[in-house]
């Protein structure tokens, strides 16, 4: 059957042989669990995509272009994921195509190096911004942000802004922001990992002012797991190669440095060359992209109806359920309410990863009791696997209240 994912297959021999077992993926696209399953198509592309060697400067241009005329963005790059575009975005804002400061990134101070985050905006996922050597500055604080704050926090050391979309909080626009930056000769970044798609965000965020999206293959998409696009503008897309791409070059046969404008000294590995691509993600990337315009979330509908059947499995009156009709992917979710029987929550995640096919569910809301079940890395059985441990598990820790707290 063409709709067929890997992974629900039994042909799980290599992953066998090392001892490593297969895990129920209730949390959606997590990266710790490997991502959600890959359409045959895409699978198809990847296999495909390794017989013939290619020149990847040529086939990250070639599937940039791609990528952009299908997001309908100016230009874009294939990354290594949203966490790889974020460095390489700042990477390319504070060395551009300059071969001394790329050679001296991550270690750099004497050009503009400084990156501005609203406290509000604050994430793990600025880790990927500081690893290419920017310092961050906080802004403002995590409930309310005045742009007067953000203006005195640009100064001419400051090469851009980080902004996350979908923070709740009294804060000045993200127009207001680009407008901040432009008069401060510094860029916006948005990390759009987990807001675009919807492809019309893109498009606003761009007529906002933003010059730089970083968006996760791996997410909405459903592609490959280590792949991402960095969407921006031509003239600093151009830039981004040379933070990435394989420098072990000669100078005199250098073909950017003869193609280009641009220096003909070559700079040597950038500071995103571990962060490096290979032509099967960028294969599988362009498949599940097509596939995701073409129909949006249309690819999701083997979990969602998963989830649809766990819905009928669960017994409300053991542990009461809410089921969401969307989320922040645009997928369904259901809600387990172990709270409100007085369940530790905790203990019952951890007992869940401990069954013979250990069960991961989703614990952002684990703090009021609930654990999450997310549909887009289920396969057929999961629905089953996590029904019926959910009512093991229950009976078990209303037997044993010193596992349950106090029920
Ligand atoms: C998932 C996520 C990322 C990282 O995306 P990858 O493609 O896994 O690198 C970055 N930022 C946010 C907000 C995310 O949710």
């Amino acid at each position: 059957m063409n709709n067929e994912p890997v992974g629900s297959g039994t042909d799980d021999s290599v992953f066998d042989k090392i001892g490593v077992r297969r895990v129920v993926n209730g949390v959606g696209p997590a990266t710790r669990l490997g991502g959600v399953p890959l359409h045959s198509s895409v699978v198809e592309a990847m296999a495909n995509a390794t017989r013939h060697p290619v020149r990847m400067d040529h086939l990250e241009e070639r599937a940039g272009g791609e990528l952009a005329r299908m997001l309908g963005v100016e230009a874009a790059y294939v990354t290594s994921g949203a966490s790889a575009a974020l460095t390489l975005a700042t990477a390319a804002l504070i060395a551009g195509d300059d071969p001394s400061l790329i050679d001296a990134l991550p270690r750099i101070t004497n050009a503009p190096h400084r990156v501005a985050v609203l406290a509000a905006h604050r994430d793990p996922y600025d880790r990927a911004v500081e690893a290419a050597g920017a310092e961050l500055i906080v802004v403002g604080y995590p409930n309310a942000t005045h742009i007067g704050e953000v203006e005195r926090a640009l100064d001419a050391e400051t090469a851009a802004v980080i902004y996350r979309p979908g923070r709740p909080g009294n804060h000045p626009s993200l127009a207001a922001i680009c407008g901040a930056a432009r008069r401060s000769d510094a860029h916006v970044v948005i990390d759009g990992a987990l807001y675009a798609p919807p492809l019309a965000n893109l498009t606003r965020w761009f007529d906002d002012g933003a010059s730089f999206v970083a968006l996760s293959g791996g997410k909405h998409f459903r592609g490959p797991q280590a792949s991402g696009i960095l969407c921006g503008r031509a003239d600093l897309i151009d830039t981004v190669a040379l933070q990435h791409q394989d420098m072990d070059e000669r100078e005199s046969t250098w073909a950017r440095g003869a193609r280009s404008g641009s220096s003909k000294t070559p700079p040597r590995h950038g500071v995103g060359r571990p962060m490096k691509v290979g032509r099967e993600q960028i294969a599988g990337l362009l498949v599940a992209v097509e596939r995701y315009i073409a129909a949006p979330g249309a690819d999701d509908a083997d979990g969602i109806r998963e989830l649809q059947l766990l819905r009928t499995l669960l017994e409300p009156g053991r542990i009461p359920f809410n089921w969401h009709e969307t989320s922040a992917l645009s997928v369904p979710i259901i809600e387990l309410d172990l709270g409100a029987v007085a369940l530790d929550v905790d203990a019952f995640a951890t007992a869940l990863g401990g069954m013979p096919t250990p069960i991961y569910l989703e614990e952002a809301e684990a703090w009021r009791g609930v654990l999450i079940v997310h549909p887009m890395a289920l396969v057929a059985g999961d629905a089953n696997r996590i029904s019926s441990a959910i009512s093991d598990l229950e009976a078990r820790f209303r037997q044993t209240p010193a596992i349950g707290g106090e029920a």
